[in-house]
């Protein structure tokens, strides 16, 4: 994910053409209602959009990356660094700085940009497909280095579709299987924290899955906990073509579920659009390349913008991904 294994979101476009009436006012919903939103209460997590670029094309990439994808350009070291000074003037009570792509070792400044936050204390995540890119020479050395003094501070979170060659390579293309495994090898050599990501989408159930890749971890004795959703993180498949129903204020209390338990009341991600000077805020992972989730160039910014579907900083959840994957389907990148 990155490797966040979900489905292209196109800003919700399929979905609006199968009912274009829904998700289309900021405060009002098709049927009239109050449309939910929710507030910022801390950023636990800051993540980071190292770039669209990648060095595969998943089938089901949610923010379609590719070999030629540079819609959100390389995130440089220098806007990494006025964001972290950023987050701690802010006062946030941030624990984690998260890293995703695209395939984040594409970025020239990665080893940098994580030495910036681990150094400031910060806890570490960095999602990776860990081929090619991660095992060239210079991250590997930039890795060791940083493996050695930050070792539990640093967590690398591998996509591995599925525990089976045949089916992560129908995702990722022939051979993927191979190099990611090759590199969780070396990761697993160089004693650096290491952590899955995979999907729930091949017609088994969880346990079935965990089952899976349970075995995978004790043949090639990888030390994560298949059982452990922060350390075997399976995210639920994206189905852009299924209709969703709108979220109100109301929706909160019918479904028991708290505002504050969504990704966006707790994170933010900044992302440098190609062609842009300066990185920009949005609410979360999920909802890119979409000028109307876009917060300001800086957090103070963000906290207090009002334009598309941010209103003085609350977001609305006027995108048919809040709906599915966060209040309905409870999907979360955060590890
Ligand atoms: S490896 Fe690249 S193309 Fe595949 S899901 Fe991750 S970012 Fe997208
Ligand atoms: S997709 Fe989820 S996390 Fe993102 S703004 Fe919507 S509800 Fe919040």
């Amino acid at each position: 994910m990155s490797d966040m294994e979900m489905q292209a979101p196109n800003t919700g476009k399929d979905i609006s053409r199968l009912d274009p009436e829904k998700f289309k006012h900021p405060h009002i919903t098709a049927k009239g209602e109050k449309r939910a939103f929710v507030d910022l209460e801390t950023i636990s997590t800051l993540w980071i959009n190292t770039g669209s670029l990648c060095n595969i094309e998943c089938a089901n990439c949610y923010i379609e990356s590719s070999p030629t994808n540079d819609a959100y350009a390389y995130f440089p070291l220098s806007e990494c660094e006025r964001y972290l000074s950023e987050i701690k003037d802010m006062g946030y009570e941030t624990k984690e700085i998260a890293f995703t792509g695209g395939e984040p070792f594409m970025n020239k400044d990665i080893i940098p940009m994580l030495e910036s936050a681990l150094k400031l204390g910060y806890d570490v995540l960095v999602l990776t497909n860990a081929m090619q890119p991660m095992m060239r020479p210079q991250m590997q050395k930039g890795l060791l280095a940083l493996a050695q003094e930050y070792r539990t501070k640093l967590t690398l979170r591998v996509s591995l579709d599925h525990y089976t060659q045949k089916l992560h390579d129908v995702e990722r293309g022939p051979a993927s299987f191979d190099h990611a495994i090759a590199g969780m090898r070396w990761l697993n050599d160089h004693h650096i924290q290491m952590h899955v990501a995979g999907r729930s989408c091949w017609n088994e159930t969880e346990e079935e899955a965990r089952n899976g890749y349970k075995q995978l971890f004790l043949k090639e004795n990888f030390s994560i906990d298949a059982f452990n959703p922060s350390e075997t993180v399976i995210f639920p498949e994206m189905d852009e073509k299924i209709d969703v129903p709108e979220i109100t204020t109301k929706c909160w209390d019918i479904l028991s579920k708290e505002a504050s338990s969504m990704m966006c009341a707790s994170s933010r991600m900044l992302v440098l659009q190609k062609g842009k000077a300066k990185a920009e805020v949005l609410p979360c992972t999920l909802l890119v390349y979409n000028d109307d989730f876009v917060m300001g160039e800086s957090l103070k910014s963000a906290s207090t913008c009002s334009q598309g579907n941010i209103v003085n900083g609350t977001v609305k959840l006027n995108h048919p991904h809040c709906a599915k994957f966060c209040v309905l389907g409870g999907a979360s990148c955060s590890a």
